[in-house]
């Protein structure tokens, strides 16, 4: 979806925009990690002496397995962006400056929002994923889960390099 600035830009008694609303279906494209929530944004823009100026917070749910017992773990993360907006025509120009980062490209005064929140919620996906913080894992021997179940395996972490060394007779 597509939000057209133009009127903004052109109204000057106008200095600054919010619009709220949401992605359905964003589509990560990830093996492991997928949104169970749609994507909430709150995108605002403010004049500033010439510059546009985005502030994008966006919100949504993940699901993707505990580091430790492979269990689906969700996880709400709410993340926020801010870029100057810029024209398109303007890219060429700025390929030199410092942190592209901060430029956000408008082709035609509008701005691609799906495009935009799916990169922002692509930078802010949680690293870690953990179904609870005492998560127990699995049993590194017999894989069962520990959160759950107990063994009776031998839980010393032996590395493996040093089994060489227990048949050597010294
Ligand atoms: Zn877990
Ligand atoms: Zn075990």
């Amino acid at each position: 979806m597509f939000i057209d600035l133009s009127n903004f830009i052109q109204n000057e008694n106008e200095i600054y925009k919010e619009i709220e609303n949401e992605v359905l279906d964003m589509d990560l494209n990830m093996t492991d990690t997928v949104l169970v929530s749609p994507v909430k944004y709150k995108l605002g823009i403010s004049k500033v002496n010439k510059d546009l100026l985005a502030d994008l917070s966006i919100e949504y749910t993940v699901e993707k397995p505990c580091d430790r017992c492979l269990k689906l773990a969700r996880e709400s993360v709410v993340a926020r962006y801010q870029a100057k907006l810029v024209d398109e025509s303007c890219k060429d120009i700025l390929e030199d400056e410092e942190d592209l980062s901060e430029y956000e490209y408008m082709e035609k005064n509008r701005i691609e929002i799906d495009r935009l929140a799916r990169e922002v919620v692509v930078i802010s996906l949680p690293m870690k994923s953990l179904c609870s913080e005492n998560c127990e894992g699995l049993c590194p021997v017999c894989g069962i889960d520990l959160n759950s179940s107990e063994c009776d395996c031998e839980k010393t972490q032996v590395d493996p390099r040093l089994d060489v060394l227990k048949g050597l007779k010294l």
